[in-house]
């Protein structure tokens, strides 16, 4: 066990939850059970894309137009499944998400709007992993970053992007992240209960699911494995940080 895993946490009990990755099912893939869970217990679970997906097909007949409206609507009935609240899309180009300011001015507008307690996101130093050959696509890592540098400084610091001041958004903090990283986790969640929600968000993304019984078992595997860390049946797995400052 590494230092990490040692670390004590206390239990979240957001009222508020955004979920910010790069393309429809990112989230869903690494932690719809644990915004279920949210859901669950009462909080607004909020999903954040920041592409329109519209690399996600490998289909001869399939247009840039239909597979952005399939993906999007895919996402908005995972959210849907997961007892969520709705889907923002802000459709930058599949494959070409930089960590810019301008990007991380939009991701700042929506956290001050809809005041997130946790936010959820992908792990952005995960660039490979030398055991499976994966290679972290580059717009989850841009993700990421974008999302981490828009929580902390800018949200919270009232003179920054002075606009959104203008137009009436105050700084905020959020209080948790939760980095979805496949490979290391300092905190788990108990999915147990909502397993069977989980598995409805992941098939919701039909079009990125070619057999939906192999990624079935996939993820089950998965949520076991990390519940034998845990200590219960299934769980999803984190890097947590708690925001001191
Ligand atoms: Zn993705």
């Amino acid at each position: 066990m590494t230092v990490m895993e040692q670390q004590s946490f206390t239990e979240l009990k957001p009222r508020v939850v955004l979920g910010i990755a790069a393309h429809p099912d990112d989230l869903d893939f690494g932690a719809s059970g644990t915004l279920a869970m949210f859901a669950k217990q009462g909080a607004d679970v909020h999903y954040l894309q920041l592409t329109d997906g519209g690399k996600g097909s490998a289909d001869p007949s399939v247009t840039t137009e239909t597979i952005i409206k399939t993906r999007q609507q895919e996402q908005m009935a995972a959210c849907e499944a997961i007892g969520g609240v709705g889907v923002q899309f802000l459709n930058h180009p599949d494959g070409e998400l930089e960590v810019t300011l301008a990007l991380k001015e939009e991701i700042v507008r929506v956290i001050r709007t809809l005041k997130p307690d946790v936010v959820i996101t992908t792990d952005p130093t995960v660039v490979y992993n030398e055991q499976t050959g994966m290679i972290n696509h580059t717009d989850h890592r841009a993700a990421g970053q974008a999302t981490l540098d828009a929580v902390y400084p800018l949200a919270r610091d009232r003179l920054t992007y002075p606009r959104l001041l203008t137009e009436g958004l105050r700084p905020h903090k959020v209080k948790t992240v939760l980095l979805t990283n496949f490979s290391h986790q300092n905190y788990y969640v108990n999915v147990t209960d909502v397993m069977d929600v989980k598995l409805a968000a992941i098939k919701a993304h039909a079009s990125q699911i070619e057999d939906y019984e192999s990624f079935k078992q996939l993820f089950t595997d998965m949520a076991t494995r990390l519940g034998k860390q845990a200590g219960c049946q299934y769980a999803e797995g984190f890097v947590r940080l708690d925001m001191m400052l």
